[in-house]
């Protein structure tokens, strides 16, 4: 090891694809000339190998972050744990560091590799570069995680529990020599870009990267942030930041979002906006300490007596589902939403997946699995946490008699139709009284409207009446049988 000017650091991105706000890049900026690598380890992510639309957006969000250093990012495909102490022995550096993460097939095999490295006589850096708390700091007075979000949130904002504020991006960096790495890879060949040609519909609407996110901060807060707390609900309004991927990827961190905040809050009636606001920042926490304290959030339901539900099997029903075909055009329009865009709206999520899950009685983990594989935000903590929430078998959970009406909620959500009319044009000369229940419309409309119900738009896969009603009985033949 040698002085810390010329001693190597190695950084290794994972979620913190960004230079600024970014902890442990700054700690090894410290520590020597910086050899920044990422590693595409599918070998370690067992089940939780990333899906394809979120391939795409790591492609490019690797490709600006190497961008933004200069071309000196290596990349590396395969086991972490034999290529980082590999490649540290191999290059001397005398630090490693990285930011933590907080899957649990991550955080085994970073503390494998954390081992190895001290072993090996490399100090390791590890930080919290994409949470506004960690979640052993936010327990209940027993030492015990909540399983409440209000009182997690109320934790939070304690007095001394404030965000930290950002750290700025470093003034200049002193890489090591562009060496040929043994075992370097380019981007390319980490094969992240799909084959089929679907993703390119969805390319025009996203900046993956650190500019990307910062300057999608910028327009939330000049566009969005006013009127934030109501029309959040509205999916064909602009009040919802479509920050999530770059959260997600650590394009920016939820502290920078959070002091951004600061900039508004002169303004007082913006108050209830950014209160709210903040609010689903920390839904994001507290999915993150659900994760961490349930490892097995993504596979098993947190309230156990959801073990021996009597969840349908429907290959029929889960591909109409999939594909948009349900007949039921508002829960058919947030699953083309998705399909085309790498994204869902809130409250569309929310009405898909009870749609799912209690009106088809199809198990939510093959819903979690199909958003997994088709969003750009796809995120263990809060895909698993919120289809938990949804389908009633979580911790925090909507009760399970609360089944989303896709017909009265699009009415109420989606008043002038603009929404469903952009991804269900076949039914777009509806009325706007018919549009979300043409099954119900009398046939002079449908003739009007060009709709022949089982032809050019699907008749409905289910009765929303009786199928709310099985659910709703074979919830409660659950209790019964306790
Ligand atoms: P905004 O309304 O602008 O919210 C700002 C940020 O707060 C979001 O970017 C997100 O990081 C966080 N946030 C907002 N709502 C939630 C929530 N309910 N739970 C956790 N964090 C939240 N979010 C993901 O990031 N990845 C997922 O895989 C994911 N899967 C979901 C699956 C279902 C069934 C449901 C109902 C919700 C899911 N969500 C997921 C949560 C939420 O729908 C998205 O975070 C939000 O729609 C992203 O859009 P936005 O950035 O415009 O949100």
């Amino acid at each position: 090891m040698g002085s810390a000017s010329n001693s190597i650091a190695i950084h290794w991105f994972r979620q913190d694809l960004r230079l600024s706000d970014n902890p442990a890049l700054s700690s090894a900026l410290k520590s020597g000339r910086l050899l920044p690598i990422y590693i595409l380890d599918e070998v370690n992510a067992e089940d939780a190998q990333i899906g394809d639309a979120s391939r795409w957006w790591l492609h490019h969000s690797l490709m600006e972050l190497n961008r933004s250093l200069k071309g000196n990012l290596r990349f590396y495909r395969g086991d972490a744990t034999r290529i980082l102490p590999k490649l540290a022995a191999e290059t001397g550096a005398g630090t490693v560091s990285w930011n933590r993460c907080y899957e649990p097939w991550r955080i085994k095999r970073d503390t494998a590799i954390k081992e190895m490295l001290k072993e090996d006589g490399i100090t390791v850096i590890t930080e919290n570069g994409s949470l506004l708390w960690e979640p052993w700091e936010i327990l209940k007075s027993d030492g015990s995680p909540y399983r409440v979000f209000t009182p997690f949130y109320s934790q939070g904002r304690l007095n001394g529990r404030l965000p930290r504020e950002p750290i700025a991006a470093p003034a200049s960096i002193s890489f090591a020599p562009a060496d040929k790495y043994p075992e370097t890879v380019d981007l390319a060949e980490l094969n992240l870009l799909p084959r089929s040609n679907w993703t390119l519909k969805r390319e025009p609407d996203w900046h993956p990267g650190e500019a990307g996110a910062q300057a999608q901060v910028r327009y939330f807060l000049e566009n969005g942030l006013n009127g934030y707390k109501i029309r959040r609900n509205f999916p064909a309004a602009e009040n919802r930041s479509r920050l999530s991927p770059h959260l997600h990827f650590g394009e920016l961190s939820p502290h920078q979002v959070w002091h951004a905040l600061s900039f508004k809050e002169h303004m007082p009636e913006l108050d209830d906006d950014i209160g709210n606001f903040k609010t689903e920042l920390a839904w994001r926490e507290f999915s993150y300490s659900l994760l961490f304290f349930n490892p097995g959030l993504s596979n098993v339901n947190l309230q156990q007596k959801f073990d021996s539900f009597p969840w349908r099997s429907d290959a029929a029903a889960l591909e109409a589902w999939q594909e948009g075909r349900t007949g039921i055009p508002f829960v058919d329009a947030g699953m083309r939403e998705l399909w085309q865009s790498g994204y869902m709206h809130n409250r569309v999520r929310m009405i898909v997946s009870s749609f799912l899950s209690k009106n088809l009685m199809i198990d939510w983990r093959e819903g979690a699995r199909w958003f997994w594989d088709c969003l750009v935000d796809a995120d263990l903590a809060n895909n698993s946490a919120s289809w938990q929430w949804v389908s009633g078998t979580g911790a925090d959970a909507a009760p399970y008699f609360r089944i989303f009406n896709p017909v009265t909620q699009g009415t109420r959500f989606d008043p002038n139709g603009d929404y469903t009319r952009k991804y269900v044009p076949e039914i777009a000369a509806l009325p706007n009284k018919w549009l979300f229940n043409p099954w119900e419309a009398p046939t002079d409309i449908l003739e009007g409207a060009g709709i022949v119900l089982g032809q050019t738009y699907p008749a409905p896969i289910v009765d929303l009446k009786t199928s709310r009603r099985r659910a709703l009985d074979a919830f409660s033949d659950l209790n019964d049988s306790r």
